[in-house]
Order: C-alpha cells, then structure tokens, then sequence
C-alpha cells in the first residue's frame, strides 16, 4: 500500500545527560529513582524474552497511521505491515518493538498489539495480541504466527538493528505522585528540551504491583465522538505483575501530529494498553531504552483530532 511517509531528525543530547533529567523526574514521583547508562543486556533473555538482542544500531520511531483511522468511525482500509514499515524507515533489517492495534484481518476482531519482531532475513515474531474472550467477560492474549507481521489503524514503533550498545537502565519503585512512568519520563524531558524533540523507546518490566490497562473492544458499531465516549467502548482491568511492556515516547511533536507517548504490555495470561499503575505502595519498574535519531510519520491523517491519545 503506498502510504505518504515524512521523516524528522530528533535532538539527540548525550545519554548522561537524558539520565540525570529522567532521573530528577523520576525522583518526584517515586521513592526509589534511579538512571543509569549502562551495555544492553541481552534482551532476548529472562524477564523480558524479546525477539532482539539489544536497542542499539541506527535507532529511529515510527508513528504509523493514528486515532482518527479508529474514532469516530473505523477505517477499515488502514492495515499495515510491520515488515514495511521496516522498509519504509529505510532499515529492513529490523528489531521492532511497540504499541498498536493488531491486524484485525487475521484475528478477526480489534485487538492490542505488542509488537515484537525481527524482520527482514532473520525474521522472527515475538508479537502479542490482546481481545476480548468470546463471553466478552475477560480477555485474553496470544502470539502472532511467525509469517503474521500485521497490524492495523496506528502504531507507535521503535526500531533498531537490535545490536548491542549504551542503554539507559531505569529504576524507579514506590510511587509517590499521582504520574504514570512513562509520562514522569516524558515531561522531565519536555521540561527540560522544551521545543527540541527527543524519541525514546524501549522496554520495561513492572515486577510488583498491576496496573490499569485496557483493550479495545471490537469497533464500534455507533461513533464515538468524545473521550468519555471512548471510555465507555474500551475494556478496563487491572493486569497484575509480571508484565513486560514495549513503549515509545516524544519529548514533544515537532508538528507531525504525534501520539507523544504509547506503550502496552503482556503478563503470562493478560494483556493491554497500559495507563498507569494502580498499587503505588508497592509498583516497582525496571526499563532499557535507547534515544532515537529520527522520527518516521507514516500515512498520517489529513483530518486530525485529539480524542483517543490517552
Ligand atoms: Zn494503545
């Protein structure tokens, strides 16, 4: 599918640097903060299983489609493919993790995805989807065949040669403000950078606690027109720890019409686009992630809104 596709350099400070700022956010909203720049450890091992190695080797974000292919009404058009989205951030050869919605013409309802794969010679699919169990009372989650590269509607990708090299290693434990994570990490650097972009992805692991997180229904069949319309379609539940969780985010849009931060995970059994942590007394995150260099904006909507970003 040919697809309009523009690209951006991101602001690219030392990896020391993006520490000590992640880690002076980190430290108002949790107990225990702690950032260092650390090699990668082998990714592929316990506790996170991932498809690649590490997050190093011409590191960039993809921004694939957006809310509006999904609110108020789906379009059903909009499916991608993740082994062309490799292709099209000019790296074939890809480890590829991330948020987005799964490939409905495979699983055959709207689903999460956690996107985790290897593509091009060595391709490998570690991605997951989360639905709605046929009673519509739980969910549930399963691996994507090697072949399925699929996904649908939007993503927010982070892509790398999955090579070894300097990581930031984040720790943060005991919540004391009323932030998420991935937002702390964010706004510290928003805060901080201001109108200079910077592109983080990556991986963490929530070790203790759960978390709210959600996963989206089949479309729906009214339009949603509002956030409070879209609450009320998506699937809430509380996803206990262990989950490992695959997520990007931007200090700030440089005018692509960016989802600014995205992340879902996956537990033994559950699954789903995370919110935040709901056990602040015990919620305990350990991540690697790595700065990216360019930001990739893939079939972008013409009309835009910013309902559904949460
Ligand atoms: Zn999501």
């Amino acid at each position: 599918m040919a697809s309009a596709i523009e690209n951006s350099p991101l602001h690219l400070p030392p990896l020391e640097e993006v520490a000590r700022i992640i880690e002076e956010g980190l430290a108002k909203n949790f107990k225990v903060a702690k950032v260092e720049v650390i090699e990668c450890p082998d990714l592929t091992q316990a506790p996170f299983g991932l498809v690649g190695r590490g997050l190093g080797g011409s590191p960039r974000l993809a921004d694939v489609g957006g809310p509006p292919y999904l609110i108020p009404v789906v379009k059903k058009e909009k499916v991608y493919d993740i082994a062309t989205v490799a292709k099209n951030i000019d790296l074939q050869d890809a480890f590829i993790v991330g948020a987005g919605a799964g490939p409905f013409p495979y699983v055959g309802t709207n689903s999460e995805m956690m996107a985790n794969v290897l593509t091009g010679e060595k391709l490998c699919n570690g991605t997951r989807i989360s639905k709605l169990s046929d009673c519509q009372a739980g969910h549930v989650v399963e691996q994507l065949p090697t072949a399925e590269t699929g996904c649908a509607l939007l993503a927010n990708l982070f892509a790398s040669k999955g090579e070894p090299g300097t990581v930031l290693h984040v720790k943060a434990q005991l919540r004391t403000g009323d932030q998420n994570f991935v937002s702390c990490m964010r706004e510290a650097l928003r805060d901080h950078y201001g109108k200079k972009p910077v592109g983080v992805g990556g991986t963490f692991l929530m070790a203790k606690g759960s978390a709210k997180c959600h996963v989206m229904p089949d479309f729906s069949t009214t339009p949603l027109n509002s956030d409070d319309e879209v609450a009320n379609w998506l699937r809430f539940f509380e996803m206990p720890a262990p989950m490992v969780f695959l997520s990007t985010f931007v200090s700030h849009d440089p005018g692509l019409d960016l989802r600014v931060e995205h992340s879902h995970g996956f537990g033994s059994a559950h699954g789903g686009h995370y919110h935040y942590d709901t056990t602040p007394n015990s919620v305990e995150y350990e991540g690697y992630f790595n700065l990216a260099e360019y930001i990739y904006r893939i079939d972008r909507p013409q009309t835009t809104h910013n309902i559904g970003r949460d």
